[in-house]
Parts: C-alpha cells; sequence; structure tokens
C-alpha cells in the first residue's frame, strides 16, 4: 500500500444505504451500518476497494461490471466534486 497521506477519506453512501453508510479503512470500504460496539469496529465489509484512496482498484471493480469508461469517469468525478477530495 503506497498511500501514505493523512488524510481521511469521506463517507459515502455505497452499501445500500441513502445516507453515507461507507467508511475507508487502509482502501478499502466497511459497512457502518455493521458496526460492532463490542469490538469497536465493523463487521462488514473489507472487500471493496475505496473510490478515493483505491482509485484504479475501484475503476477496476467497475470495468468487471460492465460499466462503461464514460459512466465509471463521470461516477469518479460525481464522488470527487460531491465530497470535495
Ligand atoms: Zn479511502
Amino acid at each position: 500500500m503506497e498511500n501514505t497521506k493523512e488524510k481521511q477519506c469521506p463517507q459515502f453512501p455505497y452499501f445500500g444505504a441513502k445516507y453515507p453508510d461507507a467508511s475507508c479503512s487502509d482502501g478499502y470500504l466497511w459497512d457502518l451500518d455493521s458496526y460492532d460496539s463490542d469490538s469497536g469496529g465493523c463487521t462488514k465489509g473489507g472487500e471493496d476497494p475505496c473510490p478515493f484512496c483505491n482509485e484504479s482498484e475501484y475503476v477496476q471493480r467497475l470495468k468487471d461490471s460492465e460499466f462503461s469508461e464514460i459512466e465509471i469517469e463521470a461516477h469518479i468525478e460525481y464522488l470527487n466534486k460531491k465530497y470535495n477530495y
């Protein structure tokens, strides 16, 4: 992992909620709705790449899901603008 910047990625809707339900940890997204107060962490997630700090892997994932390059570019731009990353 070559991401050494301290900047925290924004939380955003990802796991199907209308509110921000995804939180990035080391380049992968975790479902905030799965937060477990006993362990102090999320129990669901860790497999989906973060679009902010792990963009290349996120884009690859979208390509595998048969999104077009134009759709993907627009989506990334939208996220970056909306969350001012
Ligand atoms: Zn991130």
